[in-house]
């Protein structure tokens, strides 16, 4: 039974929206937010005042799917008492929205594609229509360039700026090329003026997002250049220009495939002082046999090979991964190859997971999850305490030095202290002293955890 309700009766449509996920729901949070700003809706901070309810989540993990499901029976209570709309945005396949649908909580999805409409399509459930699914297929080239985002009144000084959308890579696990589709990219001088902008509001760090940032390409029409310009910006390119006219911005990036990493792009990150030394560079397994299966487009090989030529041309660079232990037919001898990658490597930091299939993928449909859970949980807890070593190890080369260190906030264990991060994207811990949130500093490193770095500052 659905519930009509006359819209021009509601005083106030106000929303409410939590972020599950990855960066990239982060920084769609901002979009989806600047949208409805923009079209009359206003935002609460507090779920007891909101009468729409957004969970910006995902279901790329199995982990994530069931925290929304948590997440939802809580809301339960919420609906039974009060008239309000709950809708869920992000990456979500056909047969998990179905899945959703019948607990009779979520009231209508909007797939990633479909932000720009989000407003009408909430005020469509206002009314009562039964659209649930808010897929746009005909938008295969969004990538909300002209979205002025508004950006959260909070004391942050790094965000989030997406540069691409979707992939086109395919790989057999993941439902993000179902979910987010083709990758496209922004054009660079819209990511340029964004910088800008978001450097005179204050903001000192952007971290550029994609899912596949090293595949970025902007092919200009040649009728709307001049003689001087290129007609092509790769991802080398773009971070040039970036660079050259933000040169008070810091640059991170993520993610790599390492499929596509170039040296152009190493040479570039190496030139400016302001692209940050660290690169997430997802490897996944260190079996080929392992990699093949996943549609991964690299070997173990080209990967090490790889990895020199990022120590040779940036020999400060620290380097994270994200690794999928128990794959369909992973063995002991596949393990085993992903613990001597990481032994060669020893990586600073990196996101481990056991694998679990995803409806929609062609992992789900075609290949068997045969590895038993109490192997996978075994497996994964060796590469855990394994990273849990190299990543105490990295950290001790630290010791000694003075390294730049932009301050975030108040550590959370300590309000007499700042955190930060360097360029390696390694969290810093020091005494407060004379000091602002923004600062970039020197911090001398005296001790170390396998998480922190700690110091003094340098007067
Ligand atoms: S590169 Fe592979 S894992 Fe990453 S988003 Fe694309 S398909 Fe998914």
């Amino acid at each position: 039974m659905y519930f009509y309700y006359n819209i021009k009766n509601m005083k106030d449509k106000n929303f409410y929206i939590e972020n599950y996920g990855c960066q990239m729901n982060i920084s769609d949070s901002d979009i989806i937010t600047s949208i409805l700003l923009k079209n009359g809706f206003t935002q609460s901070k507090n779920l007891d005042e909101a009468n729409i309810i957004l969970l910006n989540a995902c279901s790329i993990r199995e982990k994530a799917e069931l925290t929304l499901k948590k997440r939802l029976e809580q809301l339960k209570f919420y609906k039974k008492n009060k008239k309000i709309w709950i809708g869920i945005t992000g990456c979500f396949s056909k047969q998990i929205k179905k899945i959703f649908l019948e607990k009779k909580i979520v009231d209508f999805f909007v797939s990633p594609d479909s932000y720009r409409e989000i407003h009408n399509f909430i005020n469509y459930s206002i009314i009562g229509k039964k659209y649930f699914f808010y897929d746009s297929i005909k938008k295969k080239n969004e990538t909300y360039a002209d979205i002025n985002i508004i950006k959260q009144k909070n004391k942050k000084i790094t965000t989030f700026l997406s540069i691409t959308r979707g992939c086109d890579n395919m790989c057999t696990f993941c439902i993000v090329p179902f979910t987010r589709g083709r990758e496209r990219s922004t054009d660079p001088n819209s990511i340029i003026k964004e910088c800008e902008r978001l450097y005179q509001n204050g903001y000192k760090e952007i971290i550029l997002l994609g899912q596949n940032v090293d595949s970025y390409l902007w092919i200009y029409n040649k009728k709307n250049i001049n003689q001087n310009q290129k007609n092509v910006v790769d991802f080398s390119n773009l971070l040039d220009l970036l660079a050259k006219k933000n040169p008070m911005m810091r640059i991170r990036f993520s993610t790599s495939n390492p499929h596509d990493m170039s040296n152009k792009v190493l040479e570039v990150i190496s030139k400016h002082k302001n692209i940050c030394k660290h690169i997430h560079l997802p490897v996944q397994s260190g079996s080929n046999k392992i990699l093949k299966l996943m549609n991964r487009k690299y070997t173990r090989e080209k990967y090490l090979f790889l990895v020199k030529q990022i120590k040779n041309i940036i020999p400060e660079c620290s380097i994270s991964h994200d690794i999928i232990s128990g794959f369909c037919n992973e063995n002991e001898e596949d393990h085993q190859d992903t613990i001597n990658l990481m032994k060669e490597i020893k990586y600073n930091y990196g996101y481990m997971f056991s694998y679990s299939p995803r409806p929609g993928t062609y992992a789900y449909r075609k290949l068997k999850d045969n590895v038993p859970k109490h192997i996978k949980k075994k497996r994964l807890q060796e590469i855990i305490d394994l990273q849990r070593k190299h990543s105490f190890y990295r950290m001790q080369e630290h010791l000694g030095k003075v390294e730049e260190v932009l301050i975030e906030g108040e550590s959370k264990k300590n309000n007499q202290y700042w955190y930060g991060r360097n360029t390696q994207n390694l969290i810093v811990v020091f005494p407060k002293k004379h000091l602002n949130i923004g600062d970039l500093v020197h911090v001398k490193i005296k001790n170390t955890t396998s998480a922190t770095l700690i110091g003094d500052i340098c007067i």
